[in-house]
């Protein structure tokens, strides 16, 4: 026995939940939703977003196949010629997966307007072998001989007619299929959030597929359709179109999760009022369409991913003028260097003796002060509050620090 996180109750069947919906390619599997909830999520909610207009459009582009092995055709329907809006059209998907124009067989109404002495069908080039077939039951359904009609054919060439269209985009529920992918993100990693007040508004929401007055029970950050609400993490995320991201952290605005699926759809939404659910923190799930994987960062191993390993500056504090020039003269040394212990650097105070083995274990006490975080680097000065020295090489002498920058070079993104 164990809770199902959507019904919040004690259930013994519990199926593979696809937290981003399997037909958009998801590989995030949880085992926390009972199969009763679970098929309700796919056809309440996860439809929302699979049946989307816009996702259509990526899963023809990417060529992703549905659950019944077909990619969605996204215009699939009648629209009609722009020029000629009696003409209806239907648009194929060619087997290079473009969409190619087919004109549907105009064919005069004969209950308004009984056949006279002629009558003009139109069908497109490709329908030819149909013809025939058509005029038939034409003339049989007019009771006209056959034998007493003369037939001609003419052709005309639109390689690219304009299709005239109407798309109708879902603004709002495609927001409950966004809300469910945060909602179990933040369950499976955060296991107090289970308890949030608004964890419990959420799961109410998914299990009754309840979206009316959902913008009132749910704060949603962007429209959903704009890039911008991603914009403060693009110098660690690589937002690519194959791609699904979420992101998960705490703010001062309480828990946020940002949702972006094929860089299509981007929205943040607020899961929780309380602040202190992962602190200092950050996680960052990323669903790769090409490696066929969802993986976990959170903020050391994204920064681990993304920059080089920490290099250190310091600013030392000389008692006199000849400290000075002592130091000068040692810079010049090819041996000059940190002193290392255990392949740490060693903070001592004034007499030697070791008061941190390792200077990260007091910067991390320390206040961070931002001195650029740029495209290329991101540099953090501390200030020091106690009297520290390092030793340099080769002279192993003490050298008191007042203060550490830190510089990281970017390498690259995930
Ligand atoms: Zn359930």
């Amino acid at each position: 026995m164990a809770i199902c996180i959507i019904c919040r109750k004690e259930k013994h069947d519990f199926n593979d939940e696809h937290v981003i919906p399997d037909s958009i390619q998801g590989y995030y599997h949880i085992y926390k939703v009972c199969v009763n909830c679970n098929s309700k999520l796919g056809s309440n909610i996860d439809n929302t977003l699979t049946n989307h207009k816009f996702i259509e459009f990526q899963r023809h582009l990417l060529n992703i196949k549905g659950k019944k092995g077909n990619v969605p055709n996204p215009l699939a329907g009648t629209h009609i010629l722009k020029d000629e809006p009696d003409q209806k059209v239907i648009l194929d998907v060619d087997a290079e997966g473009k969409f190619a124009p087919r004109l549907l067989p105009n064919i005069p109404d004969f209950k308004k307007e009984a056949i006279t002495d002629s009558f003009t069908i139109r069908i497109d080039k490709k329908d030819e072998k149909n013809l025939d077939k058509i005029v038939d039951k034409i003339l049989e359904r007019n009771g006209i001989d056959k034998s007493k009609i003369v037939q001609t054919k003419t052709y005309s060439e639109a390689e690219h007619p304009w299709v005239q269209t109407t798309l109708q985009i879902d603004t709002h529920n495609f927001k409950a299929g966004i809300l469910k992918i945060a909602y179990e993100f933040a369950v499976d990693k955060i296991q107090e959030y289970f308890e949030d007040e608004q964890a419990i508004i959420i799961s109410e929401i998914l299990e009754k597929a309840d979206f009316e007055n959902l913008d009132t029970k749910v704060t949603f950050l962007g429209s959903g359709f704009d890039k911008e609400v991603l914009k403060p993490f693009e110098h660690l995320i690589e937002f690519e179109n194959n791609n699904h991201y979420l992101i998960l952290f705490c703010s001062k605005f309480g828990l946020l999760c940002f949702v972006n699926l094929f860089n299509t759809f981007s929205i943040g939404i607020k899961l929780s009022e309380k602040t202190s659910y992962i602190q200092d923190n950050l996680l960052v799930g990323k669903n790769d369409l090409t490696e066929k994987t969802f993986i976990v960062y959170n903020i050391t191993e994204l920064l681990q991913s993304t920059y080089t390993p920490l290099t250190y500056r310091f600013k030392h504090w000389f008692p006199n003028e000849e400290s000075v020039k002592e130091f000068m003269e040692m810079q010049k040394d090819k041996d000059f260097a940190f002193y290392y212990e255990n392949d740490q650097i060693p903070f001592f105070d004034k007499s030697g003796k070791v008061v941190y083995d390792n200077i990260d274990n007091k910067l991390i006490l320390m206040e961070k002060i931002s001195k650029g975080d740029t495209k290329n680097s991101m540099i953090t000065e501390y200030l020091l509050d106690e009297e520290l020295y390092i030793k340099m090489l080769p002279s192993k002498k003490l050298y008191a620090v007042v203060s550490v920058q830190t510089e990281q070079f970017r390498v690259g993104k995930i």
